[in-house]
């Protein structure tokens, strides 16, 4: 499970200050000394984790005091509105269009998850009662447009493909099927690489600016760690991201991606990939990711 390690380690460690009646600088100088080890170890980015650290001690210190809260209590509490923050606040919604078709591009890297996503997004949407249309604009792997076919046929949602088309022009044919279909939500498979060249950040803004996109999610792999914070961050500066998906979050126990993300590549995490089947994406809840951190 994801943040497993982090999860013991603090939990561990806010268990001896819970009981306090009175809590000494020091007694807080140890527990911070001890959470930064513990995001340190999770794989959190350095910076990150100092800035945070920084953060909750200046709040500690200075306490604002609840009288329902002992003041071990008060510093979980603080941790716990910190790493809310940290991963993002508020939920973060899909941007829709107010006049439909919303223009959803999915970009990312290789083997990231990008195709199922695709798909695991137009099912959620399916099930909300959206009408979305997966594009295939991933030409240069031909098998990336006979699997999102797979698994469009799989979650019930049409898929558009003109084979090795060039993506602009698949992308334009593709919104003008959406309008004349009725189908509100069009998400583009975009073509991903093994890294990160010229080449793909050119085909990406041309889409970009043909398209005016919503949204532009990049895909990353949890498991990658600070790879994928890295990636983000690329990504964001050079095509402007509206928000990040984290998959494979059921096999990444430090969580180091989920916690970095934001503050360093600038962009909300909006969903999270826990799993291989097409049920498997979530929103991705801050709140709800940091009281499972806190248990
Ligand atoms: P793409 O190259 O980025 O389009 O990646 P694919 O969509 O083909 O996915 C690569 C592999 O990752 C496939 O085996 C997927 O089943 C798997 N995968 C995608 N998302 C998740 C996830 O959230 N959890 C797990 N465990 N596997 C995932």
């Amino acid at each position: 499970m994801v943040f497993e390690g982090l999860s013991t380690r603090l939990q561990e460690t806010f268990r001896k200050l819970r009981g306090k009646g009175k809590l000494t600088e020091e007694d807080v100088n140890l527990a911070m000394r001890e959470v930064r080890l513990a995001l340190l170890e999770a794989d959190v980015n350095y910076k990150v984790v100092k800035d945070f650290v920084a953060r909750v001690k200046e709040r500690a210190v200075g306490q604002e005091v609840l009288k329902s809260l002992t003041p071990g209590q008060q510093v979980v509490k603080i941790v716990y509105e910190e790493l809310t923050q940290l991963m993002g606040g508020d939920q973060t919604k899909l941007n829709l269009a107010a006049k439909p078709p919303t223009v959803v591009m999915m970009v990312g890297l290789q083997g990231t998850g990008k195709t199922t996503t695709c798909a695991k997004l137009a099912r959620s949407l399916l099930a909300q009662g959206r009408r979305p249309l997966l594009v295939a604009a991933d030409i240069y792997r031909p098998a990336a447009i006979k699997q999102l076919q797979v698994l469009g046929e799989k979650c019930n949602c049409p898929v558009f493909s003109m084979g090795q088309e060039n993506p602009v022009n698949i992308a334009r044919a593709a919104l003008e099927y959406a309008r004349s279909n009725g189908r509100d939500i069009v998400i583009l498979d975009t073509a991903g690489r093994l890294h990160i060249n010229e080449e793909l950040m050119n085909e990406l803004k041309d889409l970009k600016s043909s398209l005016n996109p919503h949204e532009i999610l990049l895909v990353v792999d949890a498991m990658t760690g600070q790879d994928a914070v890295n990636v983000a961050s690329s990504f964001n500066e050079q095509l402007g991201l509206t928000g990040v998906v984290l998959t494979k979050l059921d096999g990444d126990t430090r969580g180091g991606a989920a916690l970095s993300v934001k503050a360093v590549a600038g962009c909300p995490i909006k969903f999270a990939g826990v799993g291989e089947k097409l049920e498997d994406l979530e929103p991705f809840y801050p709140n709800r990711m940091a009281s499972r951190i806190l248990g």
